[in-house]
């Protein structure tokens, strides 16, 4: 095994080698080849990124015998020292250490003089952001008009701190950040020419640790060969950057998932030794792999409450704080996280709690309304009928009580004098009625209120049956049965009942009736409401609206 480390000895040669960055390898390709060159070109991008490589790689393109071509024929004599880095025409100048106005000068100077060999002069400025001001604009003309046979190649891993003339005057590539799986495989190509065997996951580890730099991930790798003696795996790698071990990864999600603090613990203290920052980065690497790889432990959820615990706890760390308590912090709230509900299923358990009585409940509940002078004795059996989930209609209809009650107290408490509960069958829900006098005209207006609740408690299939039955025992006159699924039948029935002929929907039916002929407008579809729906056609803002829009037809609506 050769002492070269592995970033030179790997240093890619080719446009094909190079690693993750096929856009910009394509484009610089095709200008090479239709000779569309531009003067100056400027690579920006994460460090390791490629950067220098394809810039070495362009020039040798553009000095090379055959060229400029994006296949170099590397047997030339300017490939060879291209390769080798010792082309005289080749001016590579690393800004960070030569960032004055003399340097630019100098450097300006030798643009003057013509290429030696080649056919070209080409400068590759490394770092080019680290420039003073002063020579960045001693740069600017040159930059602007070199002469024919210069090209500039500028380098940054910050181009945001470039003046605007700058970037102006330059064709600006920007280099990706290397994807994890691209450099993984390439270590894997590497470690296979070398004869070292491995295992992936530490490579994988490897590559996160390098952030997309494939340069420091090379160099970690060097590391590992020799920290692991030949064989690579994940302990050893953890060992080495100071991660923990996939295994204690596991151990410490098993520990939360089932809720044992003890572990948690336990574990607590064996952590102590380790970067908190770099637990916290290997927690939400581990997230991440199992969100991928939809481990079916975490719940979408869980995910997103693990992941917003880390987040934050990443930033208490800025201020300081104690590594040992930001990770019990850590543990406990994802413990904590995993018995919390979503607001869904507190509903549910609330819905359920509400109306899972006990038999014995229902049963004494039942007795109690049978005391009522107003229930037959017959109608008993049938609360006794159970819907789904154990609620029983005799529930239901208790619940359709209150919703009325909460709507409108008068409504409520009028309902709940008068009307029975006798039976919920096939859809169709019946009722006794006493109502009388004040009561029956409450019932009526507010008729379309009731059947919302009934849909709204029984379903919106549901038929309502009422049957009239007398408030004194002494004059029994039961009324045979209709359905009120219109509201003009339980208004006819109702006045028929009481006779009352000042009823709101009683106008409203007379109203109706003639529809052709009462409003001027078009057919009115009223009905359905509390106030008189004429009044309505008549305020001042609706006969406006009608005189704006001239329409054929108007509604109108009740909101319930
Ligand atoms: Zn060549």
């Amino acid at each position: 095994m050769s002492h070269q480390v592995l970033a030179l000895k790997y240093r890619p040669s080719s446009f094909e080698k190079l690693i993750g960055q096929e856009s910009i390898t394509q484009t610089l390709s095709l200008a090479l080849n239709q000779d569309r060159l531009s003067h100056a070109y400027l690579f920006s991008g994460l460090r390791g990124s490629g950067k220098t490589s394809t810039a070495r790689i362009f020039a040798k393109a553009l000095v090379c015998d055959q060229g400029p071509t994006s296949t170099p024929c590397e047997v030339c004599e300017h490939c060879l020292s291209a390769n080798e880095n010792r082309h005289i025409d080749i001016i590579e100048m690393d800004a960070a250490s030569n960032r004055g106005i003399d340097d630019i000068r100098e450097l300006i100077e030798s643009t003057k003089y013509k290429p030696t060999s080649a056919r070209f002069k080409i400068f590759i400025i490394d770092e080019v952001h680290m420039l003073t001001t002063q020579a960045f604009n001693a740069l600017l003309k040159t930059l602007e008009e070199p002469p024919s046979y210069v090209k500039f190649i500028l380098a940054t891993t910050d181009p945001l701190k470039l003046p605007a003339t700058i970037l102006s005057r330059a064709q600006h590539f920007r280099f990706k950040q290397i994807k994890q799986s691209d450099v993984v495989n390439h270590l894997c190509h590497i470690l296979n020419l070398e004869n070292i065997e491995y295992e992936k996951e530490a490579l994988e580890m490897l590559s996160r640790a390098g952030n997309g730099s494939l340069r420091d991930t090379l160099t970690l790798l060097d590391q590992a060969i020799i920290f692991s003696k030949g064989y690579i795996t994940p302990e050893n790698v953890a060992t080495m950057l100071g991660l923990l071990d996939p295994n204690q990864l596991e151990t410490i999600f098993t520990a939360i998932l089932s809720g044992n603090k003890n572990e948690m613990l336990h574990i607590i203290k064996e952590l102590e030794s380790y970067e908190c920052e770099i637990v916290i980065d290997e927690l939400i690497a581990y997230l991440k792999n199992a969100f991928f790889a939809q481990d079916r432990r975490f719940s979408t959820l869980l995910y997103e409450r693990f992941f917003k615990i880390l987040s934050e706890s990443k930033s208490l760390l800025y201020i300081n704080a104690n590594n040992g308590f930001v990770l019990s912090l850590i543990f406990f709230k994802m413990i904590e996280a995993t018995n919390i509900k979503t607001i869904e299923e507190m509903i549910d358990s609330l819905e359920n709690e509400k109306f899972r009585l006990p038999a014995s409940h229902v049963k004494a509940e039942v007795a109690q309304s049978a005391e009522t002078p107003l229930t037959e004795p017959e109608v008993v059996e049938e609360v006794l009928q159970v819907k789904d989930q154990g609620v029983t209609s005799g529930m239901l209809f208790e619940r359709l009580c209150d919703k009325l009650l909460d709507r409108n107290a008068e409504l409520g408490e009028c309902f709940k004098n008068c009307i029975r509960f006798v039976s919920f069958e096939d859809e169709q829900l019946t009722l006794t009625s006493s109502a009388e006098g004040e009561a029956s005209k409450t019932l009526n207006t507010y008729y379309s209120i009731i059947k919302h609740f009934v849909q709204e408690v029984f379903g919106l299939e549901t038929k309502i049956k009422i049957n009239k039955i007398q408030a004194l025992p002494s004059e029994p006159q039961p009324e045979p049965s209709f359905d009120p699924n219109y509201e003009a039948q339980m208004s006819e029935a109702e006045l028929s009942a009481n006779d009352q002929s000042s009823s709101m929907m009683e106008s409203l039916e007379f109203d109706n009736e003639p529809q052709s002929e009462s409003c001027a407008t078009g057919a009115m579809m009223a009905g359905k409401v509390e106030i008189d729906a004429k009044e309505v056609l008549n305020t001042p803002f609706v006969q406006r609206a009608t005189e704006l829009f001239d329409p054929q037809k108007i509604q109108i609506r009740q909101k319930v």
